[in-house]
């Protein structure tokens, strides 16, 4: 029973990663995939285009050669506009779907020619074009989402075998399926082995992309909490700090620091410690938007960025974490529960600072005035004519 029910989990856990969307953290590096994988596009059209010209060179009366010269130069354009366009529009989650599907069906458009050129043999049996499905469905691992290899690698399926069963139905008993000597004969067991591979080929990209989201979310995440660590942190808000300039935005930074955390762990222990970092997490990731970042930046201290956040409004939901986290008890391992309270201090660019560094030191300044003036509040901007920070006790 307890295999059966751990089977099911398993089943669960593979199909919610299946459907997930990609983590933030892969934007870039699946921007980046596609653009190479844009730019491979475009070079092997280019390349694919001298064999039809020198299929033409040889046999300039054929007029089997024109078409695979236009449907080439078709392909050529259309890699390069793909191209293009990704170099200068900004990059959409739904680019990797579109551009992998359009790969997929370029490949059995380029087999489709062949049917029509009356070789079905080729169209069942080719030896390099076929092939190109495989390489388009592991470059859709250069995107980081499993999402994007299951479709490429289902649809890649689904047309091989529609376009199987087609070729069949209209060539079955004209004896053009056993007509080359190159490509041999039409064999059900040979396309069996293809769909296969399509599968074999899926399920090894699949495993590269959970393979390096792992090790990715290994170097940017902290163990205990899952959240974000110092070191993506940081990097985040240089961004952050970058793109509000740009766009003379908002941004809020907020330093939160559990308040005699050390008390906690001498009454408690340290497993207990750790449960309560681990529920504090959850308290807070819950509390902001989903675009907020907040990482564990030291021992007990979080670190808060509220991109395109207003001053108030920030303040505002803050507040609520500092009072969620008030009420949320923990389960001690001993039996029972606890409470923790936090210490907040906050620093908005614009108003405190406009760099990184001055964010940070400001958001500190305000945590410790906020420990000095009783903890369990929240310091931030807002105050400044009246000598006393903004507080919320
Ligand atoms: P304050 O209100 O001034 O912040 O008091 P505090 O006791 O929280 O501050 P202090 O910096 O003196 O102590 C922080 C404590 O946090 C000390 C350390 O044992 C505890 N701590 C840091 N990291 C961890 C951790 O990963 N697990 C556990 N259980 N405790 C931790
Ligand atoms: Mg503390
Ligand atoms: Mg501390």
């Amino acid at each position: 029973m307890t295999t059966q029910s751990e089977g099911r989990t398993r089943i669960v856990r593979l199909a919610t990663w299946l459907t997930a969307p990609p983590d933030e953290a892969f934007a870039d590096a699946a921007r980046d995939g596609e653009l190479l994988v844009a730019r491979v596009r475009t070079w092997l059209t280019l390349l694919l285009l001298l064999l039809p010209l020198s299929s033409i060179a040889m046999r300039p009366d054929s007029a089997q050669h024109y078409i695979g010269l236009v449907v080439t130069l078709m392909a050529v354009a259309m890699a390069v506009s793909m191209e293009r366009s990704l170099q200068r529009r900004p990059f959409h989650r739904g680019i990797p779907f579109f551009s992998s599907i359009i790969d997929v069906s370029l490949v059995s458009l380029a087999l489709f020619a062949f049917w029509l050129v009356d070789q079905p043999i080729v169209t069942t049996n080719s030896r390099v074009v076929w092939e190109v499905y495989l390489i388009v469905i592991a470059a859709s691992a250069l995107r980081y989402d499993p999402r994007v290899t299951a479709v490429t690698g289902i649809m890649a399926g689904f047309q091989h075998v529609v376009l199987t069963l087609f070729t069949w139905a209209t060539h079955r008993g004209d004896g053009l399926l056993v007509a080359s000597e190159e490509y041999g004969v039409f064999s059900w067991n040979t396309q069996l082995s293809r769909t296969m591979l399509l599968g074999a080929m899926t399920v090894v990209a699949l495993a590269i992309v959970g393979r390096t989201q792992r090790l990715r979310r290994m170097s940017t995440n902290d163990q205990l909490t899952g959240l974000f660590n110092r070191l993506y942190a940081e990097e985040f808000l240089s961004n952050e700090v970058l793109r509000t300039a740009r766009a003379n935005g908002s941004l809020v930074v907020a330093m939160l620091d559990v308040d005699h955390f050390k008390k906690f762990n001498d009454r408690h222990g340290h497993p207990a410690g750790d449960a309560a970092l681990r529920s504090l997490s959850r308290v807070i990731r819950d509390r902001v938007r989903r675009s907020d970042m907040v990482a564990r930046y030291g021992g007990e201290e979080f670190l808060l960025v509220l991109p395109n956040a207003d001053v108030q409004s920030a303040l505002d939901a803050l507040d609520q974490v500092r009072i969620a986290v008030g009420l949320t008890d923990i389960p001690l391992p001993k039996g029972g529960v606890d409470r923790t309270q936090v210490s907040i201090g906050v620093a908005a660019w614009g108003v405190d600072a406009r760099t990184k560094e001055g964010l940070l030191e400001i958001a500190d300044a305000r945590l410790y005035e906020a420990k000095e003036a009783g903890r369990n509040r929240v310091v931030g901007p807002g105050t400044e004519g009246a000598n006393l920070p903004f507080q919320r006790a």
